[in-house]
């Protein structure tokens, strides 16, 4: 059997964190075991989807690097209709389903009806059994179509997340799967999907764990074989509560993305959301993929922690080969005004000032001053500077041009006879050399970073 799953996103807006991880999880379980991972697009909600939203999930899958079976055959439910009426004629046929023409009306008195007693909705006024007449069908209304869930036994399966889930029939109504202008109905289409798709393994939020018996039955009904089930639990964000814009938390995976977050780093966070391997935090997506197993996966909530992300992006960023960050960063310098990057070659500054950054816009920013001194701050130059730096910081000019090798063994060299010949301790150097030619006094070793600035440019900062 070829393992299958899929990610059904409704493209209603962002590409929730969430449903990345939702994404994520499938498909590693479909990689680890040589499957398939589909992608589809549930966008039947015509009111709430957006081509545009289509475009978001697109790009959010490409950017974190989840990529699906059948790229050019991607699933999407508004192009299916003929499909789900194809299996909703089917089910009339066989009886399974059948049409209501109760009225706005009658379907409210039931409700109310129903919160007195406690029990499922419709009263199953229009549902044929053997022996009962049925009412005569009003002229007027136009039908919707019921499926006629069993109203005896349970309908229990074995989630392998959450352990076994059982649910009394009687507590489910004959859920309507066509609308009365003949549109499906969500649930019915998530139906038929999985069935075409051959779904072998719905690994989806838990939010869905209510319509699970619904969908079971509408399958079992069809007489093919369930999927097996795997529902994640929520991700919550740092206070415990419901992620969501409104309470300031970050959702959308672009916007991590714009924080300068890798990548990669966003998916190794993301899978430790939920699922453990030993104490393990950092790993490549390869380790993941052997690694995992639906097992792991915990079925209690997990809450995001920023400073971990952070941590974990950092590692990736010291982990990552220097060109492939030196790609990243020249539209962020560009962006900072930095538009040459050859001298010094940024690979190079790169490898200096890499493990000094957690995201890639402080990274970009930890690069500048290799390009164009910046201005020193007041504080820094009150603690660093005094009126015996300027002439100090020429003379040490003149025996930096003095140097016939220029490199970060020659420049440490001067440091200590310098210092002695000037009766001074290295802090009382080196904080105004960095101050006069970078303008900060936050920078790897010096003698490192006036290497790589250029013999030239570097007298010409202090000098001036
Ligand atoms: N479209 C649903 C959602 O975005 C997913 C449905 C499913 O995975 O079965 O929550």
């Amino acid at each position: 059997m070829t393992i299958r799953t899929r990610f059904a996103p409704s493209p209603t807006g962002y590409l929730h964190i969430g449903g990345v991880r939702t994404a994520l999880f499938s498909w590693a379980f479909a990689r680890k075991h040589k499957g398939e991972f589909l992608l589809r697009i549930e966008d039947t909600d015509l009111e709430r989807s957006t081509a545009e939203s289509v475009n978001i999930i697109l790009d959010g899958m490409r950017w974190v690097g989840l990529d699906y079976d059948n790229a050019d055959n991607v699933i999407y439910q508004t192009r299916r209709f003929e499909r789900y009426k194809e299996v909703l004629n089917e089910l009339l046929q066989q009886g399974q389903a059948y049409h209501c023409y109760c009225s706005k009306e009658e379907l409210e008195a039931m409700r109310e009806q129903a919160e007195k007693n406690g029990t499922a909705t419709y009263d199953r006024r229009w549902r044929p059994e053997s022996g009962k007449t049925l009412p005569p069908i009003p002229a007027d209304v136009e039908p919707v179509i019921r499926f006629k869930t069993p109203i005896e036994g349970t309908t229990t399966w074995y989630d392998l997340v959450k352990g076994e889930i059982s649910i009394p029939n009687s507590a489910l109504d004959d859920l309507i799967i066509a609308r009365a202008d003949g549109t499906p109905t969500y649930n019915f289409c998530v139906v038929v999907d999985d069935y075409d798709m051959g779904v072998t393994h719905v690994i989806r939020g838990d939010d869905h764990v209510n319509n699970t018996p619904k969908q079971i039955n509408i399958l079992k009904a069809m007489g093919t074989k369930l999927p097996e089930y795997a529902h994640l639990p929520m991700i919550l964000n740092e206070q415990g509560k419901k992620i969501s814009k409104r309470s300031g938390d970050t959702v959308a995976i672009t916007d991590f993305g714009q924080m300068g977050i890798l990548p990669h780093a966003m998916l190794n966070y993301l899978a430790r959301l939920g699922w453990a391997h030993g104490d393990d935090e950092f790993f490549t997506m390869k380790q993941f993929i052997e690694w995992f197993d639906l097992k792991d996966v915990s079925p209690s909530p997990s809450r995001m922690d920023m400073k971990k992300l952070y941590w974990i992006n950092g590692e990736h960023i010291k982990a990552t080969p220097d060109n492939e960050l030196a790609e990243l960063i020249r539209p962020r310098l560009a962006v900072r005004g930095v538009e040459e990057t050859e001298k010094p070659l940024l690979e190079d500054v790169l490898d200096l000032v890499k493990d000094r950054a957690q995201d890639l816009n402080t990274l970009a920013d930890e690069c500048i001053y290799f390009y164009q001194k910046g201005t020193p701050s007041e504080a820094d130059m009150q603690k660093h500077w005094d009126e015996d730096t300027q002439a100090r910081m020429l003379r040490f000019a003149d025996k930096l041009e003095a140097l016939s090798d220029w490199n970060p063994e020659a420049i440490h060299d001067l440091f200590k006879p310098f210092c002695e010949e000037e009766g001074i301790k290295m802090g009382k150097l080196g904080m105004p050399l960095r101050l006069a030619v970078c303008g900060t006094a936050k920078t790897p070793s010096i003698d490192a970073v006036l290497a790589l600035i250029g013999k030239e440019e570097v007298l010409n900062r202090i000098r001036n």
